[in-house]
């Protein structure tokens, strides 16, 4: 991002504070709302690739050198701006022709309010169909990100509706804190889906979603059994998107149990995460690869990934200290 601070928006920035970094309420009654934000880009920084999708294509071009292909995300979600929407369609439309024309290997990731969920289900399945069909056109593929529970369902609905005509170019994500997952895995399988496993990243009530690391692993093991086990056989591919090296590590024993050529499913991690697992991933003869968020509206994802692990709340916190 080269160094440039994008401040987008400090009602909604300091909507974040109070909604999601209980840790900055102190330090928000003594540090103007942009000084926190410069802090917070500097931290995000190592997750977003930068505002432009150049600095994206920049970023996958690198992992292509790696033999890591690219997924990448226009940063934006949770809205009901119409202009925005628009914007983020064209976006996703010009990044497929760029991703086409740069050679680059790779597809795109969406996040379903970022074209519409937010006001209705039919205005979000017309945006994903103009860019499944964009997508497809150039034989690429398109994922869909999963968010907070009160999406799920229509999420769920309308990549169904979307595999009719974009069976093979479509795929969605599914999170294993969620109880319901295991019966909506199981449809998803039955109707040959391309799945991704992540283990989720919003926060949930205990009624929809497993508390406990020890649970949101054991699910996602489950799951990801369930995906070698059924999915081999069909015509679908699945992805497993986690850092967690005891998940990955069942699943490379899974992989030799039920594939020996490693092809049929790929890994998947963020940018910024273990590059060194990516690699040796790589080495090991699995498809890997590296999903690649661009964009001005940083924040909520950068929040994210902070609140993910504590190691980074201390890394925001010192930072604040330092300033
Ligand atoms: C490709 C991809 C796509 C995703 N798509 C979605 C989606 O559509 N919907 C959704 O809800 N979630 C999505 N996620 C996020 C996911 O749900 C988790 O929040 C995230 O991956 C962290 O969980 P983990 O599986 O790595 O396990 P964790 O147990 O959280 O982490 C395992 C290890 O990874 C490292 N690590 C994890 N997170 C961080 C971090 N932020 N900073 C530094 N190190 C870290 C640490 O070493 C940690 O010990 C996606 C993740 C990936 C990799």
């Amino acid at each position: 991002m080269n160094g440039v601070l994008y401040v987008h928006n400090v009602t909604q920035t300091k909507n974040w504070y109070s909604n999601e970094v209980s840790l900055l309420e102190t330090s928000n009654q003594e540090v103007n709302a942009s000084l926190v934000q410069r802090l917070l880009f500097k931290v995000a920084r190592r997750w977003v690739s930068g505002n432009t999708y150049k600095n994206a294509l920049s970023i996958a071009k690198e992992c292509n050198s790696k033999g890591i292909s690219a997924i990448l995300n226009y940063l934006g979600e949770d809205t009901t701006d119409n202009i925005i929407i628009e914007n983020t369609i064209e976006e996703y439309l010009s990044l497929l022709d760029k991703i086409q024309s740069n050679r680059i290997e790779g597809c795109i990731s969406v996040k379903p309010t970022q074209v519409g969920l937010r006001i209705s289900y039919d205005m979000s399945l017309n945006n994903f169909r103009k860019i499944a069909r964009k997508a497809k056109s150039l034989g690429r593929f398109m994922w869909m990100d999963i968010e907070s529970s009160q999406f799920v369902e229509d999420t769920i609905a309308t990549y169904l509706d979307l595999s009719r005509d974009y069976k093979h170019s479509t795929g969605l994500a599914i999170q294993s804190y969620l109880r319901r997952s295991s019966s909506d895995l199981l449809h998803l399988i039955e109707q040959e889906a391309n799945v991704r496993l992540v283990k989720g990243a919003y926060r949930e009530d205990k009624t929809s979603a497993f508390q406990s690391m020890e649970k949101i692993n054991s699910n996602f093991s489950k799951l990801m059994s369930m995906l070698f086990e059924h999915s081999y056989s069909s015509h679908s591919t699945f992805a497993i998107a986690t850092h967690d090296p005891k998940l990955l590590d069942e699943a490379i024993q899974l992989s030799r149990k039920y594939d020996a050529d490693c092809r049929k499913f790929e890994f998947q991690l963020l940018m910024g995460i273990h590059n060194e697992m990516k690699e040796k991933l790589v080495k090991k003869g699995f498809r890997v690869s590296e999903y690649i968020p661009y964009g001005k509206l940083w924040l909520p994802y950068s929040l994210r990934r902070i609140k993910e692990r504590k190691r980074n709340i201390l890394l925001l916190a010192r930072s604040i200290i330092q300033s």
